[in-house]
């Protein structure tokens, strides 16, 4: 008994290792083809990086009550980030702009300031460029000279607080400033009041690819891009759209600096010498361009 069926019994064992052994193979194989990480290299190369830029942040008193985008024909961009500071959004979009070498310009809510003066404090460390985006964020249309004022003093004195530094500009909330108090805030504060000509929608979150492609495929020379570092999505969706603005060209200053960005000191031939080709970079371009210090 025992005899005959110690046979069957190695057979049966045999077939069981057979079997383990082609499904661990499978599982080897599965395991190859179905390697969704994978990312060609050029892909995940080093970020690319915005030149060092040297033009004056000095914008002339007379340069004009709202701006939605600068007079530059060179590929000079500003990219804004509002409503933060945020604990955690704001300094991880900081290490995105200093890993490409990018000056941006933010327009804090100043009850946010007085909670995150040490993430302002950053902002101005490494460059960039602080606007005044109010205090409770609301649709200043609405409210009173005074209650504007108040706004806008209230929001100047935490960032002055935190980081020791005057806002220069000032950013209405949902773009809604009448013309007559553009005009006064002007003459008070010496704010010009800056709007976008680029809006990619962020905030309500269309997914990140939305938001890269609007940017990239909508900005021109001299245009002012509006996006939220108070949403994650949108801080997830800048590594490629920044490297994306880089790749067609363009340069990244601050607010100020475009302003100050005069278009007859930067890209129009000498009236006396009409014969002579004068490069104009246009957004697709990829050639360098030099940078131009403004007087
Ligand atoms: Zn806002």
């Amino acid at each position: 008994m025992i005899n005959y069926r110690q046979p069957l019994l190695l057979i049966a064992l045999s077939a069981l290792v057979a079997l383990v052994g082609c499904s661990a193979k499978d599982k080897d194989k599965k395991k190859t083809t179905s390697n969704s990480d994978y990312r060609t290299p050029s892909l995940r190369g080093p970020s690319m990086r915005n030149p060092d830029i040297a033009l004056s942040a000095n914008f002339p008193g007379n340069v004009g009550v709202s701006h939605s985008r600068g007079r530059t024909t060179m590929p000079y961009i500003a990219m804004t980030y509002d409503d933060g500071p945020h604990p955690q959004n704001t300094p991880r979009l900081l290490d995105m702009l200093r890993e490409r070498n990018i000056k941006a310009t933010f327009y804090v809510i100043g009850r946010s300031v007085n909670m995150y003066p040490h993430i302002v404090r950053r902002i101005v460390a490494e460059g960039h460029e602080i606007g005044n985006h109010t205090w409770t964020h609301r649709k200043l249309t609405a409210l009173s000279d005074a209650s504007v004022r108040w706004e806008m003093d209230k929001t100047r004195d935490a960032i002055i607080a935190a980081c020791g530094v005057k806002p220069r500009t000032m950013r209405p909330p949902y773009g809604a400033l009448r013309q007559s108090q553009r005009a006064w805030i002007y003459k008070d504060y010496g704010y010009p009041t800056i709007l976008w000509n680029v809006d990619p929608e962020d905030w309500k979150r269309p997914g990140l690819s939305v938001v890269t492609s609007r940017i990239v495929n909508n900005t021109r020379n001299g245009s002012i891009v509006l996006a939220h570092d108070l949403h994650k999505p949108t801080v997830d969706a800048m590594p490629a759209t920044l490297d994306g603005l880089l790749r067609k060209g363009f340069k990244f200053v601050t607010v100020s600096q475009l302003l100050a960005l005069n278009p007859s000191t930067t890209a129009t031939p000498p009236a006396a010498k009409p014969a002579v080709p004068v490069f104009t970079p246009v957004p697709n371009s990829v050639t360098p361009v030099s940078t131009v210090v403004a007087p």
